[in-house]
């Protein structure tokens, strides 16, 4: 029977799955896979389910030499910690999970507009430390979303979703930048490049994937065409902002406030970033339910189930 190794703890559905279906291995283990274990993965299971860090690049595959492993069913949409040309060139196949995250990850991008919009990280703060002095009219004076004008960058299924419940919720005007034109089934502008949809919007939403084409595509350029009122949300993958850009804008107030979710470096977190009041620093939750992990996980074994069969991949990437 074919060796299944799934990298993280799962959800119990998930794993009653597993164990029920496929011969498993369950690592316990919940920080990423080191260069032994990916070595490990390769040589000794036929499908290994990875995820978010487990960082398979060209240099592991290579060191590898040639593997017993022919799938990576990723556990997440974001793939770009694999090389899948590297993985493709050892006839590793690679599958994700698309779908299954995007309600999820729109309404943590929503969380974060809001609170960064309305101060919500440095009240709840004010509150905390006894300080708070009491209501009056111009206390924590933040920006108004309703009726603004939203941007976002990468119009897939979570770019969408987002503008969807900006516009629909809170009547926001939408632009975005995509590599090709939408209909996203209300009107959206598509701009011609990054630095003119900065300059347009009150709101900046980054919803591309990560990887080589996309690293620092909100750089410094980008960051000082926003507006000093404009806020910057990053729900996708934390290199796609240049992290010292975004701090130093931050420090010098030329724009109002950020709502990360995801880190250039993760999981770390910069000091000078933690120092600022106006971001909202979230780790990196935007599927993190019970449902939607769950739903993921049945989809990667899916994945694996398909393949096992012989069957073409529901996902393939
Ligand atoms: P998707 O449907 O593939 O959408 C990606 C969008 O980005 C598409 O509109 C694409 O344009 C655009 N794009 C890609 N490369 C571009 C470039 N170089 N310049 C401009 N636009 C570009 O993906 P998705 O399902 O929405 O997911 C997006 C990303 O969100 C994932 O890859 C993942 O990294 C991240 N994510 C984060 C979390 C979290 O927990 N925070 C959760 C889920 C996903 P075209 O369609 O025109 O090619």
């Amino acid at each position: 029977m074919a060796k299944l190794w799934i990298t993280r703890p799962m959800t119990a559905a998930v794993t009653a799955r597993a164990q029920a279906e496929f011969d498993v291995d369950l690592r316990q283990d919940t920080g990423v896979l080191s260069r032994a274990e990916m070595l490990r993965a390769l040589r000794d299971y036929d499908v290994v389910m990875p995820t978010l860090g487990d960082g398979f690049s060209a240099e592991i595959f290579a060191e590898a030499g040639p593997s017993r492993c022919r799938l990576l069913a990723n556990f997440g949409v974001g793939f770009n910690h694999i090389d899948v040309a590297a993985a493709q060139a050892q006839g590793v196949a690679v599958s994700n999970t698309p779908g299954a995250v995007t309600d999820a990850t729109a309404d943590i991008a929503l969380t974060l507009i809001l609170m960064s919009a309305r101060r919500a990280s440095e009240g709840e703060r004010l509150v905390r430390s006894g300080n708070w002095p009491g209501w009056h009219p111009t206390q924590m004076l933040g920006q108004h979303v309703s009726g603004k004008r939203l941007g976002v960058l990468g119009f897939g299924r979570i770019g969408q979703a987002i503008a969807r419940r900006c516009h629909h919720g809170f009547g926001m005007e939408v632009f975005y930048v995509a590599r090709s034109d939408k209909d996203a089934g209300f009107v959206a502008t598509r701009m011609p490049d990054v630095v003119s949809l900065a300059r347009e919007v009150d709101v900046l939403v980054v919803a591309v994937p990560g990887g080589g084409e996309t690293r620092h595509l909100v750089d410094a350029e980008v960051l000082a065409a926003m507006r000093p009122e404009a806020h910057l949300v990053n729900i996708a993958r934390g290199e796609v902002v240049q992290q010292q850009a975004l701090i130093s804008a931050l420090q010098d107030g030329r724009i109002a406030g950020a709502g990360l979710d995801v880190y250039e470096f993760e999981p770390e977190v910069p000091q000078a970033l933690r120092d600022l009041d106006n971001v909202t620093l979230l780790p990196h939750l935007g599927t993190a339910t019970e449902e939607v992990r769950s739903a993921m996980g049945h989809m990667a074994l899916d994945n694996v189930a398909a393949f096992l069969a012989g069957k073409p991949l529901p996902n393939p990437v």
